[in-house]
């Protein structure tokens, strides 16, 4: 099968959205949105009724996969485990998340070869048996990479990692999942999604001076907070939209991961048409072109929104100001004028002790281009960054081309570092060795994530995110309340200077990008001979067992490992960091589960009461012990328990070590279909105060499973200390083929016994 996205799968795509658009328009009676057209183009069949958001499900088709080395893992053991032989889907393997970031790009690289070479061999060994794609490290970060060669408008792509949604800034509805969909997904069967429900964001105006794409999804961020895009596909309009390079609008789609949206989307327009020609894609730009109107929102729709959308947000691009949002959660946003008094007032740390800028939210070219425009400001006038200042490229292609063109030069003359393409400080690759006590300190990022402990494994690192001219302005300033549009630095000679707004940047080199060699392998033809290296002794590798099938009964007195209080993510579940590399051996990898979760019954951090011996101890280690004795057990969750990253081992881990069913206020998106398929009951308080009445000391049982359908609601006791007992309901979104993944014991050994 062809790796690439060819001129042809592209055609066949369109043809097939023509057809459906026609199909499902005669069905709603009225004009469609952009996610409609793309979302009906690749349903397997069309509906009879208007589809509802939140709702209903559909099974759809997408067009490729993506997956990175950490997910990436588990995905291709679950495809071995399943029996499974070639991908029925162009898929990509990217290594990215496992390379450090310690000295600098070239060293890092070396040793995180070194480290890593059990877990690169394997994923290049089963790429090549299951015929997909293989980027080896240092090729750049999977959402770049993705970009750069394999997205397009009106496509449809899942990738096993969360801000895979970065392809919607060249129009792709693109997903976020576990690695269980992408296997099953790779396997030929259906792809299943709860249908989104839609969110417009009208932008008006333009871009200008200091402000930046980024900006635009820091205040989006405010608006709808942490979960306000639950289950919604956030689709942006208006004529601001032009005024935002395809990779300003990439940036923009990444980071609506922060908002728990099931993708962002942009409609196709001239910004994309030059990204796709800049980046020998000529063919696909002239499809494109010729399909314009099957990838945008039919034009009722940008006349009356409201009709349209479930809510509509609107922001003029030409007022809007710089944001800064942090610490510990993305939507607690500011603006740059603001920020100076919410350090007073909050008592952050003022002092910055490092400032990053990359990713694969912040990378691109015209990023790069015009934060060098800023460092070059500040060589002229003699002055280095106050701080260390630290550079990661989002793939080869664009570090060969900045090293070309200069921009690298530009940040290393005021004393940048450049590390590796990949991941490195925004997964926790990063090591600070400075940093002994725990002591608060506070970094600046372009990154979009800031959870506690996620950069570099410490809580007491407040990470505040910007746009790259944001941040390298505050690496110069050196100072967090730091205003470049007021402030006035110090030069060489003493005399002081306001930095100007970065110039405005070409969004694609006029020479081209640079094209790197080497870094790219195919499948081979026949695959039949390659053999899947895992060495039995493996301590990061370890092929899967099944998990064994609901025995039919109802669970009955189990206890609470912990009551997350709180903020409870994926970091918090099952943390990165170091962890990383036991991503591909579930039972070494056990040891981190709930980490980093704040248990409400003692606000200890990753530790509970083990109730056969009322010690405090960590949470896999007493859950360890329970599942020797045979104990199943549950975890209760705050609001939005598992949002943040994709990663399966967050219910994987959880479910290897007993645990029967996860009762939150409520779900985060990717979380909760994770759980699902690996078997653990996903239900949530049909009274979020309910939440209240469970104690330390409960037992729960979970009756009338046999009677378990969809949209019924599940019955709960709450037996406590002193004999009494609450009967509360709990509320879940099972439809009947994911009943049967319950029953069957997960979702793979459905898949396994087809
Ligand atoms: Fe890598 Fe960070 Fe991007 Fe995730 S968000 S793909 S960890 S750079």
């Amino acid at each position: 099968m062809d790796i690439d996205t060819t001129p042809e799968l592209v055609s066949n795509v369109y043809s097939k959205i023509k057809e459906n658009v026609v199909k499902y328009r005669n069905v709603t009676g009225r004009p469609l949105t952009l996610t409609e057209k793309i979302l009906s183009g690749h349903l397997y069949e069309i509906p009879d009724k208007t589809l509802t958001g939140g709702k209903d499900y559909v099974f759809l088709k997408p067009d490729r996969v993506a997956l990175q080395d950490v997910t990436g893992q588990m995905v291709m053991l679950q495809f071995m485990q399943a029996g499974l032989k070639q991908s029925a889907l162009p898929t990509t393997v990217h290594c990215d998340h496992l390379i450090r970031a310690e000295v600098q790009g070239d060293v890092d690289m070396k040793v995180s070869l070194d480290e890593n070479s059990e877990v690169f061999k394997f994923l290049q060994s089963a790429a090549a048996k299951h015929g997909c794609g293989f980027w080896k490290p240092g090729a750049g970060i999977i959402h770049q990479v993705v970009l750069e060669n394999y997205a397009f408008p009106g496509g449809l792509m899942i990738g096993t990692d969360s801000h895979t949604p970065n392809a919607g800034g060249l129009g792709m509805i693109a997903v976020g999942v576990g690695g269980l969909d992408a296997a099953e997904t790779m396997a030929g069967l259906p792809w299943e999604l709860l249908y989104p429900k839609k969110i417009g964001v009208k932008l008006t105006g333009e871009l200008n001076g200091w402000t930046a794409p980024k900006d635009i999804i820091l205040k989006v961020a405010e608006e709808l907070t942490v979960s306000g895009g639950t289950n919604s596909i956030v689709e942006y309009f208006g004529p601001g939209t032009k005024s935002i390079s395809c990779t300003g609008k990439a940036t923009i789609t990444n980071m609506g991961a922060e908002i728990g949206a099931t993708c962002s989307i942009f409609p196709y327009d001239e910004r994309m048409e030059t990204y796709l020609k800049y980046t020998n894609r000529e063919k696909i730009a002239e499809l494109a072109n010729q399909s314009k109107e099957l990838l945008v929102a039919d034009p009722e729709v940008e006349l009356n929104p409201e009709i349209f959308f479930d809510r509509v947000i609107e922001i003029n691009l030409s007022t809007l100001e710089p944001h800064i949002v942090g610490p510990h959660t993305p939507d607690l946003a500011r603006t740059i004028s603001e920020l100076g008094e919410d350090v007073k007032s909050n008592d952050y740390v003022d002092p910055i002790s490092v400032a990053l800028i990359g990713s694969c939210t912040n990378s691109s070219y015209e990023d790069m281009s015009r934060v060098a425009s800023i460092a070059q400001q500040a060589k002229e006038k003699g002055i280095q960054s106050k701080v260390p200042l630290l550079i990661t490229p989002g793939s080869e292609q664009i570090r060969g081309t900045i090293e070309r063109d200069g921009q690298m030069d530009s940040l290393k003359e005021i004393g940048a570092t450049v590390l590796a393409n990949a991941c490195g400080p925004c997964i926790g690759q990063w090591n600070r060795p400075e940093l002994q006590n725990e002591e608060k300190n506070t970094i600046v990022t372009t990154f979009n994530r800031n959870f506690p402990g996620r950069n570099d494994g410490h809580r007491s690192t407040l990470n505040f995110i910007g746009s790259p001219e944001m941040i390298i302005a505050l690496a110069l300033g050196g100072r967090l309340s730091f205003n470049p549009l007021k402030d006035e630095l110090t030069a060489s000679d003493g005399t002081k200077f306001k930095l100007d707004p970065p110039k405005p940047a070409p969004e694609v080199p006029e020479n081209g990008f640079m094209i790197p060699e080497g870094i790219f392998i195919a499948p081979p033809e026949k695959s039949n001979d390659v053999e899947v290296i895992i060495d039995p002794n493996s301590k990061r590798l370890q092929l899967l067992e099944p998990f064994s099938k609901w025995d039919g009964k109802d669970f009955v007195d189990l206890p609470i490992l912990v009551k997350a209080k709180g903020k409870c993510t994926t970091d918090h579940i099952s943390p990165a960091g170091a962890w990383l590399s036991l991503r591909g051996h579930l039972d070494n990898l056990s040891d981190n589960m709930l980490l980093g979760a704040v248990n409400a019954f003692n606000d200890e951090v990753g530790k509970g009461k083990n109730i056969l011996n009322n010690q405090l101890e960590t949470f896999s280690n007493i859950a360890r012990q329970y599942k020797e004795k045979q104990m199943r057990w549950v975890i209760i969750g705050d609001n939005n328990y598992g949002e943040g990253s994709s990663r399966e081992h967050a219910a994987m881990s959880p479910r290897y070590l007993g645990c029967a069913a996860v009762i939150t206020k409520s779900l985060a998106r990717i979380h909760e279909t994770n759980l699902k398929k690996q078997g653990i009951l996903a239900l949530t308080f049909s009274n979020p105060d309910d939440y209240e009445k469970i104690l330390e000391d409960d037992k729960i049982s979970l009756i009338e499973l046999n009677e378990l359908e969809p949209h019924k609601q599940v019955k709960c006791i709450i037996s406590h200390r002193d004999e009494s007992k609450d009967e509360i309901l709990l509320n879940h979104s099972y439809n009947q083929s994911q009943i049967g993944w319950f029953k069957a014991g997960s979702a793979l050994n459905v898949l396994r016994n087809r």
